[in-house]
């Protein structure tokens, strides 16, 4: 964009359109109609001294201030008390003593379904697989092929 010193060939315009520049190496002031700028950055070319520079045109007026209404005063702080320590609702568990008989004997018995269930279904297999006709794979996979 070529710009032309204002002295010698612009007369008198209205100052509103118009941007006034000067060319940052010889100081040549220019008056550009701002539909020339346009809004984004231009590349500028001065007529005295051909040197080039970027105008930028100003930015954009700062955004309107609006003003808020102040918040509402915060509410007074809950007060809270310290938890007062107090007797365990539940005394101490004391572990009993000696050998749990009782959790023995209920492995020994879940033992004894598991391996009558396992020697009912090898006994029986061939019931079985009479019944229930996909459990030949299964005997077969734990190698008790049909016979
Ligand atoms: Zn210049």
């Amino acid at each position: 964009m070529q710009l032309r010193s204002t002295q010698p060939t612009i007369g008198p315009v209205s100052k509103a359109n118009r941007m006034r520049l000067a060319c940052p190496s010889c100081h040549a002031a220019y008056e550009v109609p701002d539909d020339r700028l346009g809004v984004g950055a231009r590349r500028l070319r001065c007529a005295r001294c051909a040197h080039e520079w970027t105008f930028a045109p100003p930015t954009a007026p700062p955004p309107e201030i609006v003003s808020l209404p102040p918040l509402p005063a915060a509410p007074p702080p809950l007060v809270v008390e310290p938890l007062t320590p107090r007797e365990p609702a539940f005394p101490p568990y004391d572990e009993p003593v000696g050998f749990a008989w009782g959790a023995l004997a209920a492995w020994v018995a879940s033992i004894l379904v598991l391996g009558g269930l396992a020697f009912a279904s090898v006994q029986f297999r061939p019931d079985i697989m009479r019944a229930w006709p996909p459990s030949q794979r299964v005997y077969a996979l734990i190698g008790l092929a049909p016979r």
